[in-house]
Protein backbone atom coordinates (compact mmCIF):
# COMPACT_ATOMS: atom_id res chain seq x y z
CA UNK A 1 0.00 0.00 0.00
CA UNK A 2 1.56 3.23 -1.50
CA UNK A 3 0.77 6.41 0.66
CA UNK A 4 1.06 10.32 -0.49
CA UNK A 5 3.26 12.52 0.72
CA UNK A 6 0.20 14.45 1.61
CA UNK A 7 -1.07 11.79 3.93
CA UNK A 8 2.22 10.86 5.34
CA UNK A 9 2.57 14.56 6.40
CA UNK A 10 -0.55 14.82 7.69
CA UNK A 11 0.05 11.23 9.94
CA UNK A 12 3.25 13.20 10.86
CA UNK A 13 1.52 16.52 12.16
CA UNK A 14 -1.33 14.42 13.80
CA UNK A 15 1.03 12.45 16.05
CA UNK A 16 2.94 15.56 17.02
CA UNK A 17 -0.05 16.79 18.10
CA UNK A 18 -1.56 13.93 19.56
CA UNK A 19 1.01 12.72 21.69
CA UNK A 20 0.08 13.93 25.17
CA UNK A 21 -3.67 12.48 24.30
CA UNK A 22 -1.37 9.10 23.65
CA UNK A 23 0.20 9.04 26.69
CA UNK A 24 -2.83 9.75 28.72
CA UNK A 25 -4.45 6.92 27.06
CA UNK A 26 -1.22 4.68 27.73
CA UNK A 27 -1.61 5.95 31.31
CA UNK A 28 -5.18 4.55 31.53
CA UNK A 29 -3.84 1.12 29.84
CA UNK A 30 -0.90 0.56 32.34
CA UNK A 31 -3.85 1.34 35.40
CA UNK A 32 -5.84 -0.83 34.15
CA UNK A 33 -3.44 -3.26 33.00
CA UNK A 34 -1.74 -3.25 36.89
CA UNK A 35 -5.43 -4.00 38.28
CA UNK A 36 -5.85 -6.60 36.10
CA UNK A 37 -2.56 -8.68 36.70
CA UNK A 38 -3.05 -7.93 40.56
CA UNK A 39 -6.70 -9.82 40.48
CA UNK A 40 -4.80 -12.54 38.29
CA UNK A 41 -2.16 -12.70 40.96
CA UNK A 42 -4.44 -12.82 43.95
CA UNK A 43 -6.52 -15.34 42.46
CA UNK A 44 -3.51 -17.62 41.73
CA UNK A 45 -3.96 -18.06 38.33
CA UNK A 46 -2.10 -21.05 36.80
CA UNK A 47 -1.97 -23.31 33.64
CA UNK A 48 -4.80 -25.93 35.03
CA UNK A 49 -7.27 -22.98 34.69
CA UNK A 50 -6.75 -23.46 31.01
CA UNK A 51 -8.03 -26.66 31.19
CA UNK A 52 -11.23 -27.59 29.28
CA UNK A 53 -14.79 -28.98 30.85
CA UNK A 54 -17.35 -30.72 29.30
CA UNK A 55 -21.01 -31.54 30.32
CA UNK A 56 -22.13 -29.57 32.83
CA UNK A 57 -18.81 -28.23 33.46
CA UNK A 58 -19.19 -28.68 37.53
CA UNK A 59 -16.14 -27.36 39.19
CA UNK A 60 -14.55 -25.46 36.50
CA UNK A 61 -12.10 -23.63 38.55
CA UNK A 62 -11.09 -21.85 35.29
CA UNK A 63 -14.55 -20.37 35.00
CA UNK A 64 -15.33 -19.76 38.71
CA UNK A 65 -11.56 -17.78 39.03
CA UNK A 66 -12.48 -15.81 35.99
CA UNK A 67 -15.80 -14.71 37.40
CA UNK A 68 -14.20 -14.04 40.45
CA UNK A 69 -11.61 -11.71 38.88
CA UNK A 70 -13.64 -9.99 36.44
CA UNK A 71 -15.99 -8.81 39.35
CA UNK A 72 -12.74 -7.67 41.29
CA UNK A 73 -11.43 -5.68 37.88
CA UNK A 74 -15.08 -4.33 37.73
CA UNK A 75 -15.67 -3.20 41.22
CA UNK A 76 -18.34 -5.24 41.43
CA UNK A 77 -19.25 -7.59 44.16
CA UNK A 78 -19.79 -10.22 41.23
CA UNK A 79 -19.82 -11.55 38.15
CA UNK A 80 -20.34 -13.99 34.95
CA UNK A 81 -18.22 -13.98 31.65
CA UNK A 82 -19.03 -16.70 29.21
CA UNK A 83 -18.40 -17.93 25.84
CA UNK A 84 -22.16 -19.08 25.43
CA UNK A 85 -23.73 -15.76 25.29
CA UNK A 86 -23.48 -15.41 21.48
CA UNK A 87 -23.57 -11.26 21.62
CA UNK A 88 -23.84 -8.42 23.69
CA UNK A 89 -28.25 -8.72 22.50
CA UNK A 90 -28.40 -11.59 24.26
CA UNK A 91 -26.08 -10.50 27.72
CA UNK A 92 -28.48 -7.28 27.56
CA UNK A 93 -31.67 -10.00 27.57
CA UNK A 94 -30.53 -12.10 30.57
CA UNK A 95 -29.74 -9.34 32.81
CA UNK A 96 -33.11 -7.20 32.15
CA UNK A 97 -35.02 -10.63 32.29
CA UNK A 98 -33.30 -10.85 35.05
CA UNK A 99 -34.22 -8.25 37.35
CA UNK A 100 -37.78 -7.75 35.59
CA UNK A 101 -41.39 -9.52 36.89
CA UNK A 102 -44.50 -8.15 35.38
CA UNK A 103 -46.08 -4.96 36.50
CA UNK A 104 -42.31 -3.60 37.19
CA UNK A 105 -41.56 -0.60 35.08
CA UNK A 106 -37.86 -0.71 33.08
CA UNK A 107 -36.92 3.36 33.03
CA UNK A 108 -34.19 4.50 30.46
CA UNK A 109 -33.46 7.44 31.26
CA UNK A 110 -30.41 8.33 28.06
CA UNK A 111 -33.19 8.08 25.99
CA UNK A 112 -33.92 4.89 23.50
CA UNK A 113 -31.37 2.20 24.35
CA UNK A 114 -29.69 -0.18 21.27
CA UNK A 115 -31.31 -0.55 18.02
CA UNK A 116 -31.40 -4.69 19.07
CA UNK A 117 -32.93 -4.15 22.31
CA UNK A 118 -36.62 -2.82 20.96
CA UNK A 119 -37.51 -6.74 20.02
CA UNK A 120 -36.38 -7.72 23.39
CA UNK A 121 -38.26 -4.63 25.57
CA UNK A 122 -40.91 -4.95 23.21
CA UNK A 123 -40.93 -0.78 21.72
CA UNK A 124 -41.62 -1.84 18.37
CA UNK A 125 -45.24 -3.13 19.16
CA UNK A 126 -44.51 -6.70 17.96
CA UNK A 127 -46.55 -8.91 20.12
CA UNK A 128 -46.10 -12.81 20.88
CA UNK A 129 -42.40 -13.41 20.52
CA UNK A 130 -41.59 -13.00 24.10
CA UNK A 131 -40.42 -9.43 24.72
CA UNK A 132 -40.61 -8.06 28.16
CA UNK A 133 -43.63 -6.22 27.52
CA UNK A 134 -45.35 -9.53 26.55
CA UNK A 135 -44.33 -11.16 30.16
CA UNK A 136 -46.37 -7.64 31.22
CA UNK A 137 -43.14 -5.21 32.14
CA UNK A 138 -44.03 -1.53 30.93
CA UNK A 139 -41.34 0.76 29.81
CA UNK A 140 -40.88 4.15 29.04
CA UNK A 141 -37.84 6.36 28.66
CA UNK A 142 -36.56 10.27 29.52
CA UNK A 143 -34.50 11.71 26.67
CA UNK A 144 -31.19 13.26 27.79
CA UNK A 145 -31.08 17.56 27.78
CA UNK A 146 -29.74 18.97 24.16
CA UNK A 147 -26.12 19.25 25.95
CA UNK A 148 -26.54 15.60 26.54
CA UNK A 149 -26.55 15.71 30.34
CA UNK A 150 -29.00 13.72 32.33
CA UNK A 151 -32.94 15.36 32.40
CA UNK A 152 -32.82 15.33 36.24
CA UNK A 153 -36.47 16.84 36.07
CA UNK A 154 -37.81 14.64 33.70
CA UNK A 155 -35.87 11.52 35.70
CA UNK A 156 -37.38 13.04 39.01
CA UNK A 157 -40.74 13.13 37.66
CA UNK A 158 -41.50 9.59 36.22
CA UNK A 159 -40.28 8.29 39.60
CA UNK A 160 -42.66 9.84 41.12
CA UNK A 161 -45.41 8.84 38.67
CA UNK A 162 -44.42 5.07 39.12
CA UNK A 163 -42.59 4.77 42.45
CA UNK A 164 -41.74 1.66 43.84
CA UNK A 165 -43.10 0.09 40.27
CA UNK A 166 -39.20 1.34 38.77
CA UNK A 167 -37.79 -1.88 38.90
CA UNK A 168 -34.65 -1.27 36.25
CA UNK A 169 -33.08 2.27 35.71
CA UNK A 170 -31.42 1.59 32.10
CA UNK A 171 -28.47 4.23 30.98
CA UNK A 172 -26.34 2.90 28.03
CA UNK A 173 -23.04 4.89 28.44
CA UNK A 174 -21.72 4.94 24.80
CA UNK A 175 -23.46 6.85 21.98
CA UNK A 176 -24.16 3.52 20.11
CA UNK A 177 -25.24 5.12 16.99
CA UNK A 178 -27.25 7.63 18.05
CA UNK A 179 -26.19 11.64 17.65
CA UNK A 180 -25.38 12.27 21.30
CA UNK A 181 -22.19 12.42 23.21
CA UNK A 182 -20.87 9.15 25.48
CA UNK A 183 -21.55 9.57 29.25
CA UNK A 184 -18.49 9.27 31.29
CA UNK A 185 -19.00 7.26 34.74
CA UNK A 186 -18.94 10.52 36.60
CA UNK A 187 -21.80 11.74 34.98
CA UNK A 188 -23.64 8.18 35.64
CA UNK A 189 -22.16 7.88 39.55
CA UNK A 190 -23.71 11.35 39.62
CA UNK A 191 -27.43 9.89 38.34
CA UNK A 192 -26.90 6.74 40.55
CA UNK A 193 -26.77 8.95 43.51
CA UNK A 194 -29.96 10.76 42.37
CA UNK A 195 -31.84 7.58 41.88
CA UNK A 196 -30.65 5.99 44.94
CA UNK A 197 -31.80 8.94 46.81
CA UNK A 198 -35.06 7.90 45.26
CA UNK A 199 -35.86 4.41 44.65
CA UNK A 200 -34.94 0.72 45.25
CA UNK A 201 -34.59 0.58 41.52
CA UNK A 202 -31.42 -1.57 40.08
CA UNK A 203 -29.38 0.88 37.99
CA UNK A 204 -28.31 -0.97 35.23
CA UNK A 205 -25.80 0.00 32.27
CA UNK A 206 -25.18 -1.39 29.10
CA UNK A 207 -21.62 -0.65 28.92
CA UNK A 208 -20.70 -1.36 25.39
CA UNK A 209 -17.56 0.02 23.88
CA UNK A 210 -17.03 1.58 27.43
CA UNK A 211 -14.71 -0.79 29.15
CA UNK A 212 -10.94 0.31 29.70
CA UNK A 213 -11.63 3.37 28.14
CA UNK A 214 -11.48 5.35 32.01
CA UNK A 215 -9.93 3.90 35.11
CA UNK A 216 -12.98 2.62 36.24
CA UNK A 217 -15.89 1.27 35.03
CA UNK A 218 -19.46 2.64 36.03
CA UNK A 219 -19.97 -0.16 39.15
CA UNK A 220 -17.25 1.15 40.86
CA UNK A 221 -19.89 4.53 41.08
CA UNK A 222 -22.65 2.40 42.44
CA UNK A 223 -24.33 0.69 39.19
CA UNK A 224 -25.55 -2.35 39.99
CA UNK A 225 -25.11 -3.87 37.23
CA UNK A 226 -23.15 -3.46 33.82
CA UNK A 227 -23.13 -5.87 30.76
CA UNK A 228 -21.05 -6.26 27.71
CA UNK A 229 -19.93 -7.84 24.80
CA UNK A 230 -16.22 -9.87 24.44
CA UNK A 231 -16.19 -9.14 20.57
CA UNK A 232 -15.47 -5.83 21.60
CA UNK A 233 -13.66 -4.18 23.89
CA UNK A 234 -13.25 -6.58 27.18
CA UNK A 235 -12.33 -9.65 24.67
CA UNK A 236 -9.11 -7.79 23.88
CA UNK A 237 -9.57 -8.77 20.43
CA UNK A 238 -8.49 -12.53 21.94
CA UNK A 239 -11.97 -14.32 23.09
CA UNK A 240 -13.78 -15.86 19.83
CA UNK A 241 -17.07 -14.88 21.37
CA UNK A 242 -19.15 -14.57 24.47
CA UNK A 243 -20.82 -11.77 27.21
CA UNK A 244 -20.38 -10.76 30.63
CA UNK A 245 -22.62 -9.53 33.51
CA UNK A 246 -20.78 -7.80 37.02
CA UNK A 247 -22.72 -6.02 39.19
CA UNK A 248 -24.22 -6.33 43.17
CA UNK A 249 -24.13 -10.21 44.11
CA UNK A 250 -27.96 -10.25 44.38
CA UNK A 251 -28.39 -8.85 40.69
CA UNK A 252 -25.65 -11.09 38.76
CA UNK A 253 -26.99 -13.69 40.98
CA UNK A 254 -30.71 -13.17 39.14
CA UNK A 255 -29.28 -12.98 35.84
CA UNK A 256 -27.46 -15.51 36.84
CA UNK A 257 -30.62 -17.82 37.25
CA UNK A 258 -32.18 -16.60 33.57
CA UNK A 259 -28.73 -17.64 32.39
CA UNK A 260 -29.48 -21.25 33.05
CA UNK A 261 -32.08 -21.97 35.62
CA UNK A 262 -33.42 -20.59 38.78
CA UNK A 263 -31.61 -22.49 41.45
CA UNK A 264 -28.68 -23.52 39.16
CA UNK A 265 -26.89 -20.10 38.15
CA UNK A 266 -23.22 -19.93 37.87
CA UNK A 267 -22.08 -23.44 38.76
CA UNK A 268 -22.75 -24.95 35.46
CA UNK A 269 -21.59 -24.20 31.92
CA UNK A 270 -18.21 -25.96 29.77
CA UNK A 271 -15.27 -24.05 29.02
CA UNK A 272 -14.78 -26.51 25.83
CA UNK A 273 -11.22 -24.99 26.41
CA UNK A 274 -12.58 -21.13 25.92
CA UNK A 275 -10.65 -20.32 29.42
CA UNK A 276 -7.55 -19.53 27.86
CA UNK A 277 -8.87 -17.23 25.07
CA UNK A 278 -10.72 -15.40 28.04
CA UNK A 279 -8.29 -14.72 30.33
CA UNK A 280 -5.56 -13.42 27.59
CA UNK A 281 -8.46 -11.37 26.03
CA UNK A 282 -8.82 -9.50 29.62
CA UNK A 283 -5.13 -8.87 29.87
CA UNK A 284 -5.07 -7.91 26.85
CA UNK A 285 -7.70 -5.72 26.50
CA UNK A 286 -6.49 -2.64 28.46
CA UNK A 287 -3.48 -2.46 25.80
CA UNK A 288 -6.00 -2.93 22.78
CA UNK A 289 -8.70 -0.53 23.98
CA UNK A 290 -5.89 2.16 24.18
CA UNK A 291 -4.68 1.08 20.66
CA UNK A 292 -8.56 1.51 19.56
CA UNK A 293 -8.76 4.75 20.97
CA UNK A 294 -5.62 6.10 19.46
CA UNK A 295 -6.73 5.13 16.23
CA UNK A 296 -9.68 6.92 16.89
CA UNK A 297 -7.45 10.06 17.63
CA UNK A 298 -6.23 9.66 14.49
CA UNK A 299 -9.00 9.50 12.48
CA UNK A 300 -10.44 12.52 13.62
CA UNK A 301 -7.36 14.83 13.42
CA UNK A 302 -7.27 13.11 9.81
CA UNK A 303 -10.59 13.63 8.85
CA UNK A 304 -10.93 17.14 10.62
CA UNK A 305 -7.90 18.48 8.41
CA UNK A 306 -9.45 17.01 5.17
CA UNK A 307 -12.52 19.54 5.99
CA UNK A 308 -15.01 16.99 7.24
CA UNK A 309 -17.37 17.82 10.74
CA UNK A 310 -16.23 14.56 13.41
CA UNK A 311 -17.59 13.69 17.07
CA UNK A 312 -15.31 13.91 18.80
CA UNK A 313 -13.08 16.46 18.25
CA UNK A 314 -9.24 14.89 18.01
CA UNK A 315 -8.12 16.41 21.09
CA UNK A 316 -11.75 15.64 23.32
CA UNK A 317 -11.14 13.03 25.76
CA UNK A 318 -13.42 9.89 24.88
CA UNK A 319 -15.30 7.23 26.69
CA UNK A 320 -16.06 5.05 24.25
CA UNK A 321 -13.87 3.60 21.00
CA UNK A 322 -16.99 5.02 18.57
CA UNK A 323 -15.59 7.94 16.20
CA UNK A 324 -17.88 9.17 13.47
CA UNK A 325 -17.21 11.33 10.15
CA UNK A 326 -19.95 13.48 8.28
CA UNK A 327 -18.74 12.78 4.89
CA UNK A 328 -21.18 14.58 3.25
CA UNK A 329 -22.59 12.37 0.28
CA UNK A 330 -22.68 8.66 -0.49
CA UNK A 331 -19.99 8.03 -2.82
CA UNK A 332 -17.40 9.55 0.22
CA UNK A 333 -19.35 7.21 2.43
CA UNK A 334 -17.75 4.35 0.10
CA UNK A 335 -15.06 5.50 -0.63
CA UNK A 336 -14.60 5.87 3.29
CA UNK A 337 -15.44 2.63 3.80
CA UNK A 338 -13.97 0.85 0.77
CA UNK A 339 -10.83 2.61 2.15
CA UNK A 340 -10.96 0.81 5.47
CA UNK A 341 -11.67 -2.76 3.70
CA UNK A 342 -8.49 -1.93 1.86
CA UNK A 343 -6.58 -1.23 4.58
CA UNK A 344 -7.68 -3.97 6.86
CA UNK A 345 -5.54 -7.51 7.63
CA UNK A 346 -8.71 -10.14 6.35
CA UNK A 347 -10.76 -9.80 3.41
CA UNK A 348 -8.36 -6.90 2.25
CA UNK A 349 -9.42 -7.54 -1.37
CA UNK A 350 -13.13 -7.48 -1.65
CA UNK A 351 -15.04 -4.31 -1.98
CA UNK A 352 -17.88 -3.48 0.20
CA UNK A 353 -21.29 -2.11 -1.27
CA UNK A 354 -23.96 -0.79 0.20
CA UNK A 355 -27.05 -3.36 0.64
CA UNK A 356 -30.41 -3.88 2.47
CA UNK A 357 -30.11 -4.90 6.27
CA UNK A 358 -33.18 -6.61 7.55
CA UNK A 359 -34.19 -3.50 10.45
CA UNK A 360 -32.71 -0.91 8.66
CA UNK A 361 -35.05 1.69 6.05
CA UNK A 362 -31.86 2.83 4.40
CA UNK A 363 -28.95 0.71 2.69
CA UNK A 364 -26.32 0.59 4.72
CA UNK A 365 -22.74 0.16 3.77
CA UNK A 366 -20.17 -2.02 6.07
CA UNK A 367 -16.73 -2.51 6.11
CA UNK A 368 -14.50 -4.94 8.48
CA UNK A 369 -11.92 -7.36 7.55
CA UNK A 370 -12.08 -8.78 10.84
CA UNK A 371 -10.15 -12.11 12.28
CA UNK A 372 -13.25 -12.35 14.42
CA UNK A 373 -16.43 -12.25 12.56
CA UNK A 374 -17.82 -8.73 13.46
CA UNK A 375 -15.78 -7.85 16.08
CA UNK A 376 -15.67 -4.31 15.95
CA UNK A 377 -12.88 -3.60 18.60
CA UNK A 378 -11.50 -4.77 15.18
CA UNK A 379 -10.77 -1.84 12.61
CA UNK A 380 -14.56 -1.57 11.01
CA UNK A 381 -16.72 1.16 9.53
CA UNK A 382 -19.87 1.80 8.53
CA UNK A 383 -22.97 3.99 7.88
CA UNK A 384 -26.93 4.27 6.52
CA UNK A 385 -26.63 5.66 2.68
CA UNK A 386 -28.75 8.62 3.99
CA UNK A 387 -27.70 12.31 4.69
CA UNK A 388 -25.70 13.38 6.35
CA UNK A 389 -23.76 10.19 5.11
CA UNK A 390 -22.43 9.95 8.29
CA UNK A 391 -19.44 6.94 9.08
CA UNK A 392 -19.02 5.34 11.97
CA UNK A 393 -15.82 3.75 12.64
CA UNK A 394 -14.13 2.34 15.81
CA UNK A 395 -11.59 -0.45 16.72
CA UNK A 396 -8.01 -1.18 15.75
CA UNK A 397 -6.13 -4.34 17.27
CA UNK A 398 -3.31 -2.44 17.04
CA UNK A 399 -2.39 1.18 16.48
CA UNK A 400 0.24 0.50 13.74
CA UNK A 401 -2.51 -1.46 11.83
CA UNK A 402 -5.31 1.02 12.71
CA UNK A 403 -3.24 3.98 11.24
CA UNK A 404 -2.67 2.15 7.66
CA UNK A 405 -6.72 1.24 8.06
CA UNK A 406 -7.48 4.97 8.77
CA UNK A 407 -4.35 6.45 6.00
CA UNK A 408 -6.10 4.27 3.32
CA UNK A 409 -9.69 5.48 3.79
CA UNK A 410 -8.14 9.04 4.06
CA UNK A 411 -5.96 8.45 0.70
CA UNK A 412 -9.57 6.88 -0.69
CA UNK A 413 -11.40 9.91 -0.28
CA UNK A 414 -9.29 11.75 -1.70
CA UNK A 415 -8.73 9.69 -4.93
CA UNK A 416 -12.25 10.02 -5.02
CA UNK A 417 -12.11 13.68 -4.97
CA UNK A 418 -14.22 13.40 -1.82
CA UNK A 419 -12.21 15.16 0.28
C1 LIG B 1 -22.86 -3.54 20.29
C2 LIG B 1 -23.82 -2.94 21.23
C3 LIG B 1 -24.85 -3.70 21.80
C4 LIG B 1 -25.05 -5.17 21.55
O1 LIG B 1 -24.90 -5.50 20.24
P1 LIG B 1 -24.50 -6.99 19.77
O2 LIG B 1 -24.26 -6.79 18.33
O3 LIG B 1 -25.66 -7.84 20.08
O4 LIG B 1 -23.28 -7.39 20.51
C5 LIG B 1 -25.68 -3.07 22.69
N1 LIG B 1 -25.53 -1.77 23.00
C6 LIG B 1 -24.55 -1.02 22.47
C7 LIG B 1 -24.42 0.42 22.87
C8 LIG B 1 -23.66 -1.58 21.58
O5 LIG B 1 -22.69 -0.85 21.08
Amino acid sequence: MDFSQQILTLAEQAEVALAPHFARIEQIAFNNTQKIMDAFREHRVGMTMFDSTSGYGYDDRGRDTLDAIWADVMDAEAAFVRHQIVNGTQALTIGLFGLLRPGDVMLSVAGKPYDTLEDVIGITGKVGDGSLADFGVKYDQVELTESGEFDYDGIADKLQTYGDSVKVVFVQRSKGYLNRKTLSCAQIGELVSFVKQRCHAFVVVDNCYGEFTEEKEPTAYGADMIIGSLIKNPGGGMAETGGYIAGTARAVELASYRLTSPGVGCEVGATMGQNKSLYKGLFYAPHTVAQALKTAHLAAYVFEALGFAVEPRWDEQRYDIIQTVITGSPEGLCALCRGIQAGSPVDAYVTPEPWAMPGYNDPVIMAAGAFVQGSSIELSADGPLRPPYTAYFQGGLTYESGKIGILSAAQSMLKEGKA
